[in-house]
């Protein structure tokens, strides 16, 4: 996909942050789980975003497919701001994206057939007539390997990998323009993950649909990915083509997540750099950098002052000693 495609979905410093209480007598604490993030996502294109977990990654999937507002900042998905939007449009902005789930056993209503499964988005947001839509379900059904006769079973008798072609499909009925999946492989045999990452890259090509794909696992969304956000507390701290990320990694928290992700092949290995330490509660922050703690090359400055995303080698980063 060329670089002119059109942007399906623009975030500007989004933020979210929550009340939480202390206890009876103290005063709210605020957790700021995701604070002032930005991206672009194109037409056929998908945008990685990886951390460890109680990064971020979760809150935003839950901006972006509108089941929260967010706290300060902008959305716009196809044109359109979020938060200014009236209510018809926002009943068409959910259309538009669609969520994969990591259990699809959970997300999945266990009394419905796949085909009731399949027909209830089509039901409610279409005026098609009850033969078009099961013309549509069979198509979708066997673009995502999943038999006619499948279509009469219920959740539980399938395996896991087909359950969670069955979540796609179901996220795909309506042709949306993004899909957010959240960790959509995690929950899945090695085995299986691959074959879920290829249907993920068919539908891409036949579709062009736009994917924000969150893992925590950095060799998963490898294949997958065209541009990589890497979060850390809430905020990006590198952001850009995925290749150049992947061939050189300029971010100390970068660096560290790569080298301990698996490699094939002998050249591809990386020197293991050992984080210290667990990712810091996001009710107490660090000052400064929030990597500071635990990055192998703080230095006195780290401490007091938080790194702004910059523009360094063609992309985006969050580091002061880095160009
Ligand atoms: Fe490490 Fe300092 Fe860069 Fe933060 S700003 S990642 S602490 S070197």
């Amino acid at each position: 996909m060329a670089d002119d495609a059109p942007i399906l979905l623009q975030a500007q410093d989004l933020a979210r942050h929550y009340a939480v209480s202390q206890g009876l007598f103290k005063p709210k604490a605020v957790v700021k789980a995701l604070d002032g993030v930005s991206f672009t996502l194109k037409r056929g294109r998908t945008l990685a975003v990886v951390g460890e977990s109680g990064c971020g990654k979760s809150t935003l999937a839950r901006q972006l497919t509108l089941i929260e507002a967010p706290s300060a900042g902008s959305l716009q998905i196809a044109g359109l701001d979020v938060a200014t939007a009236a209510k018809s449009e926002l009943k068409g902005l959910r259309r538009q994206v669609q969520m994969v789930f990591q259990n699809p056993f959970a997300s999945l209503n266990p009394r419905r057939t796949i085909a009731a499964t399949l027909d209830e988005p089509l039901l409610l947001n279409t005026s098609l007539g009850k033969a078009e839509r099961l013309e549509r379900i069979e198509a979708l059904a066997a673009k995502v390997g999943l038999r006619s006769e499948h279509l009469r079973r219920y959740p539980h008798m399938f395996s896991g990998g087909q359950r969670q072609r069955i979540a796609i499909a179901r996220a795909m009925i309506l042709n949306p323009g993004i899909v957010v999946a959240d960790e959509p492989v995690s929950a899945l045999d090695l085995s299986i993950q691959a074959q879920i990452l290829n249907l993920f890259m068919d539908l891409q090509a036949e579709f062009q649909t736009g994917y924000v794909f969150i893992s925590h696992n950095l060799s998963v969304v490898e294949h997958v990915a065209d541009e990589l956000m890497v979060m850390y507390l809430g905020r990006a701290v590198e952001i850009g083509d995925k290749k150049a990320i992947y061939a050189r990694p300029l971010h100390p928290y970068t660096q560290a997540l790569m080298s301990a992700t698996p490699a094939l092949r002998a050249a591809d290995r990386r020197q293991r750099i050992v984080i210290r330490g667990e990712l810091p509660s996001p009710l107490n922050p660090p000052s400064g950098c929030a990597f500071h703690k635990r990055c192998p090359q703080a230095e006195a400055r780290c401490a007091m002052e938080q790194p702004l995303l910059r523009a360094v080698e063609g992309r985006q980063l969050a580091c002061y000693l880095v160009g």
